[in-house]
Formats: C-alpha cells, sequence, structure tokens
C-alpha cells in the first residue's frame, strides 16, 4: 500500500473550495484519498477530523472539531459532509462517568455549532478527547486479520512495532473515547492506536502526518500477513460439487425464491421488499466451494461496525438443488435456521444486558452459495451493494486469518452492542419513513417513449427501481439521462428485449433477477399504431400491430408469473390499455382491435392471478402528447395526418384534444405514471379495474 498523497491534487481542492480554510480543504482530500482505497474503508466505514480555530458570528474566537457525518462516504466526502462540533464542551465530557446512547446524542446534537441534519459519527468524542489536531479511522481488513485472533495483541506488536499501542475491544462512545486519550496521554509518540476486534487509529499536527501513518502502519501489516501465509492455499476445494451447469438461469431463480423469502413485514405493518445483488467472481465461486466455507460464514464479521450492513452471520447454502420445489425447501431451511439463531442471539443479549429493545428483522442479508456466488439484500440496490461489497472483503479477510493461525470471532455481546445501538442504526434507510414503494423493481416495457417516461418517473418518485425496456435502444438511454436527472439516486437499469419473442421475454426476467432479484410491479406498454381503414389495411401490418400489443401484453404477463410464483409476495400488473377500447375511432382498427385484445388478456390474467396475489388492473389514457424532452411515437405517427385533416400545427391539436375532453385538461404521461403508483401501492383491494386518464371522455367511460 502506497501513499496517494500529492500537491497538485490538494491544489485542486483548495481551488474547488476556495471559501473554506487550507486546513479543513487537506482534511477533505486525506479523507478522500482513504475513502477511495478499499483495503482501507469500505461505504460510509471509517471516520476522520480536524480541530480548528474559528470565529464565531460575535467575532469571538473558539475550538471547532470537523467530525464525518455518521454514514458520509469518505470516498466523496465534502465541506457539508463534516459536523462543526462545540470542542471546548466535548472535552469536558471526559469527565462524565457514563453517558448512555440518547443522553450522548442529545449532547451531540445540542453542541452543533452549524446546522447540518447529519449525524456525528458514532466515534466523535473519541475524535473530541484525543489532542491530535488530524485523526484518522479506519477499519483496514489487514489489521483486522491480525486482531481476530487468539494472539492478537502479541502479533499486532510483532508487527507493527513500538509506537503503535494496542487495546482491548471497548464499546465506541465514551469508554473508548477515554481509553483511546488515557492510552495516549501516557505515551505521546505514538504514531497509532489499534482496537482489537475494531480498527485503527491514526493522528498527527499535519493532515499528511496522519494519512501517510495510516498507510504506513496498514502497509506494514499487510506485509506482514503475507510474508505469514506466503504458500499456503487459503482454501482447499471441496470434490463433491462443481459450479452449477445452468448457472445464470438458477442464480435467477434462487435470487426470486431468496427475495421473497426475505421480504417481511415493518413496524408499520406493510411488506417490505429487499433489493439482490449478485455476484459470481471466479474468487467468489472458489470461495463458495471451499470446505472452509462452512467456517468462514459462521464466524461473523471482521469489525461490529460492518453489522448493521450484513448481519452477523452469513447464511450458506452448501448446495443448490435445480428443480423450484426442492430449491424452495432448501431456502425455507436455511432461512428458518437462520431466523431461529437470530431471534436465540437477541433474547440472550437482552436478558444478559437487561435491556429493553425492539427486536430487528431476523433475516438474512448474506448468502453465499456453493457453486453460485454471493447474494446479498438490501432496501435499496445501494444497500444491497454495500452489503455484497463488504461481505466480499470479509470472506478474504477471513479466509486469510483462518491460515495465519487462530481466527477468534468478535463476541456475541459486542455484536449485539453495535447492531442495536441508536446511533448506529440511524445509518440505515429503512428506519426512517420510506417512500411506498421503496424496494421494489418495476419493470416498464415501451420505456423509450414518452408515456414509459412519466410512468418511470412517478415509479421512481415512489422509491421503486425501475428497468425500462424498449427496442429502441437510443430511447431508452435518453430516458435514463432524462430520469437521472429528475432523480437524485434513481436505481435505473435498461434491458432491450422484443416483446414479441417469448423466449426473448423470458431471457429478460432472468436478467432482471439477476441484477435487482426480481420484479413487484411489470407495466407493459409496449405499443405501435397504424393509420388505414379496414379496407386499405395490409393485413401484414395487421399483425405486426397484434404481435406489439396483444402477444407483447400476453408475453410481457404469462413470463412474469413464474417469476411472481417464485416471490410469493404478490404484486402489480398494470396494462397500459387505450381509451380507443371503450371508444374506437375509424381508420384506427390494427391498433384499437390489438389494445382491446390486451385488455380482455388483463381481465383474464386477474382472474388467474389473484390466487397468487398478483393484481392485475388497466389504465385507459387518451391524448398523451410528449413533450421537448421525448416525443410519444404514437403521436409522431398519427399527428401529421390529423393535423392537416384538421388544418392544425402541433399545439393547435394538443389544444383541440384538450378541448374535447369533459374537464378541458392535458392528459400528460405523468399522470398515467400517477394511476401505476396508485394501483401498485396496493392501497385499495382492487384487480380487474380500467381508470380512465382522459379528461373525461363519455364515450369511453368503462362499463
Ligand atoms: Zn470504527
Amino acid at each position: 500500500m502506497k501513499s496517494a498523497y500529492n500537491k497538485v491534487d490538494a491544489e485542486i481542492i483548495f481551488k474547488k473550495y476556495p471559501d473554506i480554510s487550507q486546513e479543513l480543504a487537506l482534511r477533505i482530500y486525506t479523507s478522500q484519498l482513504m475513502g477511495s482505497n478499499p483495503h482501507l474503508v469500505l461505504h460510509g466505514g471509517g471516520n476522520t477530523s480536524v480541530k480548528l480555530r474559528q470565529k464565531n458570528i460575535l467575532g469571538e474566537e473558539q475550538d471547532v472539531l470537523f467530525v464525518k457525518g455518521s454514514g458520509v462516504d469518505l470516498a466523496d466526502i465534502t465541506p457539508e459532509g463534516f459536523l462543526e462540533l462545540d470542542l471546548a464542551f466535548l472535552i469536558k465530557l471526559r469527565m462524565v462517568k457514563n453517558l448512555n446512547d440518547e443522553e450522548m446524542e442529545s449532547q451531540l446534537e445540542i453542541h452543533k455549532l452549524h446546522r447540518s441534519p447529519l449525524n456525528p459519527s458514532v466515534e466523535a468524542l473519541l475524535h473530541a478527547f484525543l489532542p491530535a489536531k488530524y485523526i484518522d479511522h479506519t477499519h483496514a481488513d489487514s489489521i483486522l486479520i491480525l486482531t481476530n485472533q487468539s494472539e492478537g495483541a502479541d502479533l499486532i506488536r510483532q508487527a507493527l512495532g513500538p509506537r503503535v499501542a494496542v487495546l482491548p475491544y471497548t464499546m465506541s462512545g465514551l469508554p473508548l473515547a477515554k481509553a483511546v486519550a488515557a492510552q495516549y496521554e501516557k505515551r505521546p509518540d505514538l504514531e497509532a492506536i489499534v482496537i482489537i476486534n475494531h480498527g485503527i487509529f491514526t493522528f498527527g499536527e499535519e493532515a499528511i502526518t496522519s494519512y501517510e501513518r495510516m498507510i504506513d502502519v496498514v502497509d506494514r501489516a499487510e506485509k506482514y500477513v503475507n510474508q505469514r501465509i506466503q504458500g499456503t492455499s487459503l482454501i482447499t476445494p471441496r470434490t463433491d460439487i462443481k459450479i452449477a451447469t445452468d448457472e445464470k438461469s438458477l442464480a435467477a431463480r434462487l435470487a426470486q425464491i431468496i427475495r421473497g423469502s426475505c421480504a417481511h413485514q415493518g413496524p408499520d405493518g406493510k411488506l417490505r421488499h429487499l433489493i439482490v445483488e449478485y455476484r459470481d467472481t471466479p474468487e467468489l465461486l472458489n470461495v463458495s466451494l471451499s470446505q472452509e466455507a462452512p467456517v468462514l460464514c459462521d464466524s461473523g464479521v471482521i469489525t461490529p461496525d460492518h453489522v448493521t450492513r450484513t448481519k452477523n452471520k452469513i447464511a450458506y447454502l452448501d448446495y443448490v438443488p435445480e428443480p423450484d420445489d426442492s430449491l424452495k425447501e432448501k431456502v425455507r431451511q436455511i432461512i428458518e435456521d437462520y431466523v431461529k439463531n437470530y431471534r436465540h442471539y437477541f433474547q440472550e443479549q437482552v436478558q444478559a444486558k437487561g435491556l429493553d429493545r425492539k427486536e430487528l428483522d431476523p433475516f438474512p442479508r448474506v448468502f453465499l452459495v456453493a457453486g453460485l456466488g454471493l447474494l446479498t439484500l438490501g432496501f435499496s440496490r445501494k444497500e444491497a451493494k454495500i452489503a455484497a461489497d463488504i461481505a466480499e472483503h470479509a470472506l478474504y479477510a477471513k479466509a486469510r486469518a483462518e491460515v495465519l493461525g487462530n481466527y477468534v470471532p468478535i463476541t456475541n455481546s459486542h455484536v449485539f452492542d453495535m447492531e442495536y445501538w441508536s446511533l448506529q442504526q440511524r445509518k440505515l434507510s429503512h428506519i426512517l419513513p420510506l417512500p411506498p414503494l421503496q424496494g421494489q423493481v418495476a419493470l416498464i416495457t415501451g420505456a423509450g417513449g414518452a408515456i414509459g417516461l412519466g410512468i418511470a418517473d412517478r415509479l421512481l418518485a415512489a422509491g421503486s427501481a425501475v428497468v425500462l425496456s424498449d427496442i429502441d435502444e437510443s430511447g431508452t438511454q435518453k430516458a435514463r439521462s432524462i430520469l437521472k436527472k429528475r432523480h437524485e439516486n434513481a436505481e435505473i437499469e435498461i434491458i432491450p428485449f422484443d416483446v414479441t419473442d417469448y423466449h426473448s421475454v423470458e431471457t429478460a426476467f432472468d436478467e432482471i433477477s439477476r441484477r435487482l432479484g426480481g420484479v413487484d410491479i411489470v407495466v407493459p406498454n409496449a405499443g405501435i399504431a397504424h393509420v388505414a381503414k379496414i379496407e386499405d389495411l395490409d393485413p401484414l401490418k395487421m399483425d405486426q400491430v397484434i404481435s406489439v400489443n396483444l402477444k407483447g401484453t400476453f408475453n410481457t404477463i404469462k413470463a412474469s408469473i413464474p417469476v411472481f410464483r417464485r416471490q410469493n409476495t404478490g404484486g402489480n400488473i398494470v396494462v397500459i390499455s387505450s381509451k380507443n377500447v371503450f371508444d374506437p375511432g375509424a381508420a384506427f382498427g390494427a391498433y384499437s382491435a390489438s389494445k382491446a385484445g390486451a385488455h380482455q388478456i388483463a381481465k383474464i390474467a386477474a382472474l388467474e392471478l389473484a390466487e397468487i396475489g398478483v393484481r392485475v388492473n388497466m389504465v385507459n389514457p387518451d391524448a398523451v402528447f410528449g413533450d421537448e424532452e421525448i416525443s410519444s411515437k404514437l403521436w409522431d405517427l398519427v399527428g401529421p395526418d390529423r393535423m392537416r385533416s384538421r388544418g392544425l400545427d402541433y399545439d393547435g391539436l394538443k389544444e383541440y384534444y384538450r378541448n374535447r375532453n369533459l374537464l378541458k385538461a392535458q392528459v400528460l404521461a405523468e399522470h398515467v405514471g400517477n394511476v401505476v403508483v396508485f394501483f401498485a401501492a396496493d392501497l385499495t383491494p382492487t384487480t380487474g379495474a380500467s381508470f380512465p386518464v382522459d379528461g373525461g371522455i363519455a364515450a369511453a367511460f368503462p362499463r
């Protein structure tokens, strides 16, 4: 590991933030350097601080602790990622004997010197008590490989020498802050302090000193570990099992089953859906097929900080049966055992500690699957990815630690303290009130056009992840870039497929499941139009329109059914029908008849899928024009003709359709999207219904 510090990059940060002091700018720069090294920190892990003297609004000098906000990712931290705290006051908290969670949170909250929605890092008091100007803290893999051993303290001394102190595990917060400060005062010559089972703190008067000490110490730990385990293979391959033959499709089915089995009722009584991340790197496949896999999965997190992301234990599937029924049964057993163990751990800890805590959901977040790799879950895709990154690192680190000597897992008591610490739980978004469709996955076909965009826009706003599909790939790319601009952190995937080809649709559902775990909301929206009177209608054209509008809807619904069945958590199909189904127009036979067919298929699906909790409803829009950003393909086609016949320009035509409806309303794509969200949110027990979005057209009232 080498220092990545260089003056030119530091200058870039100075220029980027001209309004902050260079000392703070350097804090941001070296924090980013650490954050971008996955061997030091992963996603929101680790924390940094700097102590500065600043004038307050009255012009009085004040000591300020700038400390990273909890959960903020060091890799792209900005000045807003730091909180400003009243250092003089925080230092005095050292005199307090005990500080419970709520009181510590409250003290940190009321001693902020600048408004910020962030919570201070759980290690804020430690940053306050240690007198050094700059402090850096990580949970570096190689440090943990050494500390999580029966002779951990000795190994750290051997590997890192006399200027690195080692302290036993102490709960983060006031106790750890006091212990670290006392150690530092005894030995001010120290360069770093290592906490068994937790991580490492380095410090210095300059940003570069503290950062480079981190690099230097971690580098020495890495070299020491590598030297000790050199020549030994990390794992012993199993000989009884191989990589699955139909790996890709099996992974898709397994993801759906796992996703469904881990969905659970949230505190508000509503079903919480999770997103699945699937990884099958060669290294992960090797670990999954090793004799050590069960031990590596069962030995828990390498630092308690990870527990809120991955839970303590990894669920291990030692083989994967191919038939659906056996696969479901296998997953059911594994989860049942996992849940039982989790509940036991929770009960044991609350009783031992005499605490009153509400149990978190007992479901696994990480599965290692023999011959398939890793599947992780999160309430958002981001959380699922974080869990995967951490689990991958932890598996390799634990494999190395096992070879090095005698890996000692962290005690349940320590893990519990961190898992049930309110400050730590705040990092997780699922504790907060959630948008209605959080954790759900929606597929929209025909997503390259105006209505598809409007639907995706509203689904994203409601918290769903969306998969855009269209045979017009440039349209979907454009839709994605528009949506990305409108929604920060939008979870958007593009999977192009041809709705007229059943095999292509089926393959797409597999791909969606490998990327996100499955699907909850299916919106068959792909459609084409053709203008011709029956007398002039080319039978081949008729076939084509039927193929997309009717057969495409049928194919999409049909291919989604096995996914819904495996997930076993219900779902919603919302077919984008048309006002023309009730109120057709001349020269529009191909479109109206094929849409009427699709509408009928949707009603049949409503009859057939109710037993598995899947609702099927229809939206019947009329005259949805596109906008400057994305056009409506239907109006691109029929618009010019109608403008000519009515002697109107484009805006005139829009106006004509607006005046045609009862409410004199312009119908927008997002109105269609709102109805999709309404149905998908399960607000009413409704299936088989049609919902007009047309401004009110008496001839098209559903009947
Ligand atoms: Zn830590």
